[in-house]
């Protein structure tokens, strides 16, 4: 027979990002709500029928910003700020909990809720808001609803839910407390809300709770038994779903529990699987996440149904499904018009990742699909450029020294001030600069191929002439050519970089109505030609201050690109960072006397899983050392980083020895720092003393206070003064005023020291 069949949830920003059109148009004013209505009810429609191979379809799936949100809507979680609880929900109060204002135009008006990374993936949700005493209660009915619309359009729907305890956990009490606490008042209200699921017509409903892929401490296993110790009476079946991780100790309290399946994620649980086969009691559901809604590699369908084989005698209790949602995965290959139709024939996103979750569940060999996929699988594993045996040689050779500086940081801190000549707290940017139309409009013309490369490069010089004439106006001390010539400080060298190839339409939602289109790395990686050395060679020669080349780092590239299956990433972040070394050690020659190698998404590369944690970091520091330390003690090299708290990498940082780093702390102050310095950080500092991320310009005063705090941590000839980040979405207004305070603020502190 064939299995039951299902996917943890779908892209929802439509194939042409039509929900992101949709959203921002509405934001805008240009069109109402019934017209966003109507595209949202549209593409749910789609999306269901683009599900319809499989046994259920997922509902409530879809959101209008985050799932997070909705279901703080739904539990009645609206703190005050905006509005009074109890009033229905308008989509006016739903986009300010999300965006701070409803409407483009009007300043926020409330500071939105805070956003966050959802786990380890690249999506980021909203944090709901809890008080001590926060009673929930039942408010928006967005997933009964769409269920109903589901089973009235003819479709078998199984609603997904966050669960119970991911909701709190990943909640903020305002006071400091444990929002695990409100489990005995939230419960209640779901239970009726999965009750009225049932009522809507929902048989199953999948209960997500990735947050025991993360945490299995006996606070949470605790509160987990409490969910699910007894049965609902006229409720769903519950499918309780574990993406990202494996059960761990959760598998025996599930065992035992009211819950009527689970779903495993098999590409992470990988060892508990043959448990789950022997143990996990036969009366219930065993679904298994075989397809991976994390990378985009058609998958090995004889592999996955051997694999699968040993449970078939589970029967109709055997379901198959995808790892986590499709979310995470951009929407269809279909739409890759201009991609290498061989790399493209390796390919599977979401509306292919379906089709693969029936072909692994199908009673009789598929024989048309896995010829197909077995024979794409070949080609892969055939195909120039996938092994370079050259390189693969030359980097299982390194010696020690490719990574390590030749000079103690102290040392090289002496040689670069001489060579350098900077003045005390020495004032720089991050690397980008307004990211104007004209900009714009330049770059899209460039590629739609309405003038040459000469032409292309000649406008970006005459912006970067123009950002350099600025920045030596302002009085900065390390300029930066503005990368201009960058959507996107990844997608541009994956561009570039063998082994590496940027899809069409390859959109992930990140949050909201923005998505990212990470590159795809496919085969080993080289650089085949410099990538930046003219642009900053003939950036620098337009000043007589030192010029900073900007550079990705290895990590960060690794990071926000999908990476290939058939080579471990570590191996990856080693080439990648073999290539940046090469163009590090170019710039050199050329001139270039600073060097930034930016690693912004270093920790948040870091595993759920916490005895993963250590070869990440391992991994990651080798790649960032292999890519900077081919220069001499005079040549600076900065890092950059943000998004994140350091303090539990302060030692990997620390052991990065880059000569400056600059860091995101504007919001954080300088305490978020302190503990690299104690960690024994030899780097000088440039804690971020504006935070780029809103419009507002910070006085001089506040600017030299922040400084003035970075005083108690670092000695005054080891700070740097700074942004927070890259000022691509700022606008030149504030980025002058911001600047020009900048500068005056490190004038200031200097004086009194
Ligand atoms: N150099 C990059 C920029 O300024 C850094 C971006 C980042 O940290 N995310 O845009
Ligand atoms: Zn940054």
């Amino acid at each position: 027979m064939n299995l039951t069949t299902h996917v943890s949830g779908y892209p929802r920003i439509g194939e042409d990002r039509e929900l992101k059109k949709a959203l921002e148009a509405f934001w805008r004013g240009q069109h109402g709500a019934a017209e966003l209505d109507r595209v949202a009810t549209e593409l749910r429609h789609r999306h269901w029928q683009e599900q319809a191979e499989l046994d259920f379809v997922a509902v409530n799936d879809f959101s209008l910003y985050d799932s997070m949100l909705d279901l703080a809507c739904v539990l009645g979680v609206v703190p005050e700020r905006f509005g009074p609880s109890g009033v229905p929900l308008t989509l006016e109060r739903y986009f300010r909990m999300a965006r701070g204002r409803s409407r483009v135009g009007g300043a926020p008006d409330v500071p939105a809720l805070e956003m966050t990374k959802w786990f380890d993936t690249n999506y980021h949700y909203l944090v709901p808001e809890l008080e001590k005493d926060t009673e929930f209660q039942r408010g928006w009915d967005k997933p009964i609803r769409e269920t109903r619309e589901a089973i009235a359009a003819g479709f078998r729907a199984k609603p997904v839910m966050v669960g119970p305890l991911t909701f709190l956990a990943l909640s903020k009490r305002r006071d400091g407390g444990d929002p695990l606490e409100a489990l005995g008042r939230l419960l209640p209200v779901y239970r009726e809300l999965l009750r009225d699921l049932r009522r809507a017509g929902a048989e199953w409903v999948e209960v997500s709770e990735p947050i025991l892929a993360e945490r299995q401490d006996g606070v949470l296993l605790g509160a987990l038994k409490t969910c699910w110790s007894e049965a609902l009476t006229d409720g769903p079946k519950i499918l309780l779903a574990v993406p990202f991780g494996g059960l761990g100790p959760a598998r025996s309290i599930l065992a035992t529990s009211a819950v009527d399946g689970v779903h495993v994620d098999v590409t992470r649980a990988g060892a508990e699987v043959d448990a789950l086969r022997k143990e996990w009691p036969r009366h219930k559901v065993l679904s298994l996440g075989v397809i991976d809604g994390r990378q985009i590699w058609r998958a090995d369908l004889d592999a996955l149904r051997n694999r699968v084989a040993g449970f078939r005698d589970r029967g109709n209790h055997l379901w198959i499904g995808s790892s986590c949602s499709l979310l995470h995965v951009p929407h269809s290959v279909d739409r890759e018009k201009t991609l290498d139709p061989e790399l493209r024939s390796w390919m599977a996103f979401a509306r292919e990742k379906v089709a693969e979750i029936g072909a692994v569940a199908a009673a009789e060999r598929p024989v048309d699909a896995c010829t197909a996929a077995a024979e794409a699988a070949r080609r892969r594993r055939q195909h120039a450029g996938v092994e370079d045996s050259g390189l693969r040689t030359e980097l299982a050779n390194l010696s020690a020294e490719s990574f390590s500086r030749s000079e103690p940081v102290e040392r090289r801190r002496a040689l670069q001030s001489e060579a350098l000549g900077l003045p005390l707290f020495p004032t720089t940017t991050i690397g980008s600069f307004p990211q104007t139309d004209d900009i714009r409009t330049l770059r899209s013309r460039y590629r739609r191929g309405l003038f040459g490369d000469a032409a292309y490069e000649a406008g970006l010089d005459v912006a970067t002439a123009e950002a350099i004439r600025i920045q030596e106006d302002l009085g900065l001390d390390v300029l930066v050519h503005g990368e201009f010539e960058r959507t996107d400080m990844v997608e541009f060298f994956g561009e570039l970089l063998e082994g590496m190839v940027v899809t069409a339409q390859g959109w992930v939602q990140s949050y909201g109505s923005r998505c990212v289109k990470p590159p795809v790395i496919w085969g080993d990686i080289f650089r085949s030609q410099a990538m930046t050395v003219d642009r900053l060679r003939r950036a620098q020669a337009k000043t007589s201050k030192p010029l900073k080349g900007m550079l990705t780092g290895p990590v960060t590239i690794l990071q926000w690109s999908f990476v290939r299956d058939d080579l471990s990433r570590s191996q990856v972040a080693l080439q990648l960072a073999w290539a940046i070394r090469a163009e590090v050690v170019d710039l050199e020659r050329a001139g270039l006397k600073i060097i930034q190698v930016d690693e912004p998404g270093l920790r948040e590369g870091l595993p759920l899983a916490p005895k993963e944690r250590r070869a990440y970091l391992d991994g990651a520091v080798r790649a960032f050392r292999l890519a900077t330390s081919g220069v001499a003690g005079t040549t600076q090299i900065h890092t950059h980083m943000c998004y994140a708290e350091f303090e539990d990498v302060a030692a990997e940082i620390a052991a990065l020895d880059a000569d400056v780093i600059t860091l995101e702390a504007a919001r954080s102050g300088s305490s978020g720092w302190g503990g690299l310095v104690e960690a024994g950080l030899g780097s000088a500092v440039g804690p971020g003393v504006w935070d780029i991320h809103s419009p507002r310009v910070p006085s001089v005063e506040e600017m030299a206070e922040a400084l003035r705090q970075g005083l108690k941590v670092l000695p005054a000839e080891r700070l740097w003064v700074n942004p927070d980040c890259g000022l691509k979405t700022r606008g030149w207004e504030e980025t002058r005023a911001a600047l020009a305070h900048l500068v005056e603020a490190a004038e200031r502190v200097a004086a009194e020291v």
